[in-house]
């Protein structure tokens, strides 16, 4: 019978967590790191290895799997000192799955090569929604023949997955997408706002806007959030921030604006202004409401 691969999940945040779920579930031999060994207990109560260090975790892997906040946090632990780099063996393949800039991804990439350790970048798209249900979209950007290794598990987290390009590609895909979800939000929270003022039930309206041609992943998921009052996090605002900052500084390189998203980045300064970093992002509505009365 042949043997599913070894892998090793580092981060087991709102994402990582259940994605990690899925591998166990998927029947890879599992070893997980996280920074907080607490959000451990459940995998390993399902079967997982424990490990005290990325580099512990990489020991016997063959593929390495970071899912953590941003492109310093990925050079710690894939790179640093206590880093999977340190124990992984010649010819693992690491995929990073955490939205971070393109250029970051790239140094990560040639920074491997030279352990003749390949790397992917495979940022998500779905949400904590879509990590739960293993529906996630998924960019990857790295050689082609590592990226079919890699399929069986990308398979195992979400649905529609596409290799689109050389290292970093998956990451500028990634920022294309949240262009979309930053404008797309804000327009979710404006016709909130606009509903309200007239009178209309906002349940009604995403109702009526979910079947036609307006339809949206935030409409859908954050829009019955909003109207609850519900902004508990799936998606924090300090993140949309740490991604709008790449996609801006993205943009600047090109000689282009983006002037919907600096709209929206301006929006998040405000919450974070006023205490809501670590809400889930359709705390933006809160920002709009300010201005709007
Ligand atoms: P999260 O809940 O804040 O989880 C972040 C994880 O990274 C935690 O496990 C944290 O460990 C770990 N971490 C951060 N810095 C670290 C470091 N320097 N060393 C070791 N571990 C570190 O965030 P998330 O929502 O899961 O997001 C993870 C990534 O996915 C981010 O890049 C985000 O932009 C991206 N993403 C998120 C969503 C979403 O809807 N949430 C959707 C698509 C993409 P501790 O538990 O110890 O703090």
């Amino acid at each position: 019978m042949q043997t599913r691969p070894r892998i090793a999940f580092l981060g087991l945040g709102i994402m990582g967590l259940p994605m990690a779920g899925h591998l166990l579930n998927a029947g890879y031999p599992l070893t997980v790191f996280n920074r907080n060994a607490s959000r451990t207990w459940d995998l390993v109560q399902a079967g997982a290895k424990p490990a005290p260090t990325p580099s512990e975790a990489a020991k016997d892997a063959d593929f390495v799997i970071s899912m953590v906040t941003d492109g310093p946090d990925v050079e710690q632990v894939l790179l640093g000192s206590d880093g999977a780099v340190q124990s992984a063996r010649t010819g693992a393949v690491f995929i990073d799955m955490s939205t971070i800039s393109p250029d970051t991804a790239r140094l990560v990439y040639r920074n491997l090569l030279q352990h003749q350790i390949e790397f992917l970048d495979a940022p998500v798209s779905g949400g904590d929604v879509g990590a739960r249900n293993a529906t996630l979209t998924i960019m990857v950007g790295g050689k082609q023949d590592v990226f079919e290794q890699a399929r069986p598990i990308f398979s195992a987290l979400g649905k529609r997955i596409t290799y689109v390009g050389s290292s970093g590609s998956g990451q500028v895909v990634k920022a294309c997408n949240q262009v979309m979800t930053a404008v797309n939000l804000l327009a979710v929270c404006e016709a909130l706002v606009l509903a309200e003022k007239n009178g209309i039930d906002p349940q009604v309206m995403i109702h009526v806007l979910s079947g036609g041609a307006s339809q949206s992943w935030s409409l859908e998921n954050l829009g019955p959030r909003i109207v609850k009052g519900d902004f508990s996090p799936g998606f924090m605002v300090k993140l949309l921030q740490k991604d709008l900052n790449i996609v801006l500084s993205q943009a600047q390189r090109c000689g282009i604006s983006l002037p919907g998203t600096s709209l929206v980045q301006r929006f998040l300064e405000d919450n974070a202004v006023h205490g809501e970093a670590s809400e889930g992002t359709q705390a933006l509505y809160k920002a709009l409401k300010r201005v709007e009365g």
